[in-house]
């Protein structure tokens, strides 16, 4: 099949990958110029394991080009994915700007029946305003699907090639057939393709992501409880997650939850709950919660230092708002530095990917170190933000030589407190 996607993110760039690996013919747009140069020259804009050599292969083989011609990625193709960013307004909202103006691009440039597929995070209603805006503009036939995309960041192309669902809002039954057809090659073990009405796979998506984000604010709470009462939460949660009805996916307390969904989904949820008249209450205090925890751990390491931060040298790993990706977005991380960088800490940070993006964001403010136990020189402290793998069994009298103090705040719980104390260490878990 023929094949355009809009917006080569995160998102669009795995689709238009993956659906090229198994034989469309797929051209990806976008406006970021430097973003398609890179694509070009067969690199890829965003790390995500797996996904250079695919984009590699796919294009030597020429079934996958890039272009910032939005106009040529429409015109040649029988289905046009729409993945550009959905991000946060100022309010909460979701801003829709990005999808409209693709929406616009498409009415200009149609020429012949043409399937639009929204892939981005829509609020409910949004397919329905594509519809609008492309019949507005133009005579020809179209119809408009809504496919949202469940992938996680470091884990995409295998989520892609082998999602547990895949949802499709569509009513017309040809449409629906060829949509079939074309997720066919990924559903081959036996997952569903659940097809149901534009509304109830646009909300789908964002309940998907309300849950777990619920979860993980849950976990936090608890946790937090843990510590006012001196429960541990790791027993607590063996505890809870071996029921069944449970389960343990999701349950890991931490310095909260980041990254460029949940927490701009969940917001954009409530907000449209509350422009059709209901209180989302369970969201909203999922959202303060979170907000909270990204600020736990600073008070914790001002109370280790018994107030004075000032001059203090700080390592920390894990930049990116979880293992696997250089993402940033809304990372746990952006705020414990600021909060850090404030109280006049000096900052040794290391990340196995996400240096170059923080390096972007915070500029000279900090230092980076390419290796994690350069940025364990001298410090009076280490903070562990993300559980990258190669975190999980450092060696640790190495990292004692080199530090100039002995405090662990273990954002991730990812160390076990009695061999750290045992070890020499002042350990600070969560909720523990
Ligand atoms: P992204 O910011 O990585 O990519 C969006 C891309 O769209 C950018 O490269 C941008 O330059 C491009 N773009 C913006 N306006 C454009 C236009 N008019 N024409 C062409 N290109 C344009 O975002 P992402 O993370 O890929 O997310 C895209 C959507 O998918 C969002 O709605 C997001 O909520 C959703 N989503 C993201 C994930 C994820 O893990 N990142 C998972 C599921 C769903």
């Amino acid at each position: 099949m023929n094949i355009g996607v809009v917006g080569a993110g995160y998102v669009g760039l795995v689709t238009g990958t993956c659906f090229a690996e198994m034989g469309n013919d797929v051209i990806c747009a976008d406006v970021d110029a430097k973003k398609i140069d890179m694509l070009k020259r067969g690199r890829s804009p965003i790390y995500e394991p797996g996904l250079k050599e695919l984009i590699q292969r796919n294009t030597h083989e020429n079934r996958l080009t890039f272009t910032t011609n939005v106009a040529e990625a429409i015109q040649g193709s029988l289905i046009v994915f729409i993945a550009v960013g959905t991000p946060s307004r100022e309010d909460g909202a979701c801003d829709l700007s990005h999808v409209f103006e693709v929406a616009r691009a498409i009415a200009d440039n149609l020429k012949e029946y043409k399937i639009v597929v929204i892939k981005s995070t829509v609020p409910v209603g949004t397919a329905d305003k594509v519809r609008e805006i492309i019949a507005d503009n133009a005579s020809v036939e179209f119809d408009v699907v809504s496919n949202p995309e469940f992938l996680k960041e470091g884990a995409a192309i295998d989520d892609f090639m082998r999602p547990d669902r895949v949802v499709i809002g569509a009513d017309d039954v040809r449409v629906i057939e060829i949509m079939k057809e074309l997720y066919r090659p990924f559903v081959r073990t036996s997952r569903p393709i659940i097809v149901m009405e534009n509304r109830s796979a646009e909300l789908t998506k964002y309940a998907a992501n309300a849950m777990l984000a619920a979860r993980i604010s849950f976990m936090n709470e608890i946790a937090n409880l843990c510590e006012h009462i001196g429960a541990n939460v790791n027993s607590v949660r063996e505890g809870i997650g071996s029921d069944q009805r449970i389960g343990f996916p999701f349950l890991f307390p931490g310095v909260g939850y980041g990254g460029s969904c949940f927490p701009k989904d969940v917001k954009a949820l409530v907000s449209t709950a509350k422009e059709s008249g209901y209180d989302m209450r369970i969201l909203e205090a999922v959202d303060d919660v979170n907000t909270r925890q990204k600020s736990i751990l600073v008070p914790k390491i001002r109370k280790h230092f018994k107030g004075k931060l000032k001059g203090k040298t700080i390592a920390m790993w894990g930049l990116s708002f979880k293992p696997r990706t250089d993402d940033m977005r809304e990372a746990p991380s952006i705020s414990i530095m600021n909060q850090l960088i404030s109280e006049s800490v000096k900052l040794q940070v290391h990340d196995p990917v996400a240096i170059k993006e923080a390096r972007r964001l915070f500029g000279r403010k900090i230092k980076y170190c390419e290796r994690p136990y350069d940025a364990l020189k001298g410090a009076h402290a280490m903070i562990l933000v993300t559980e990258w793998a190669e975190f999980r069994n450092p060696d640790f009298k190495r990292m004692k030589g080199l530090m100039a103090g002995n405090a662990i705040f273990d954002g991730r719980n990812i160390y076990n407190p009695k061999i750290m104390r045992e070890m020499g260490f002042t350990y600070y878990g969560i909720g523990q």
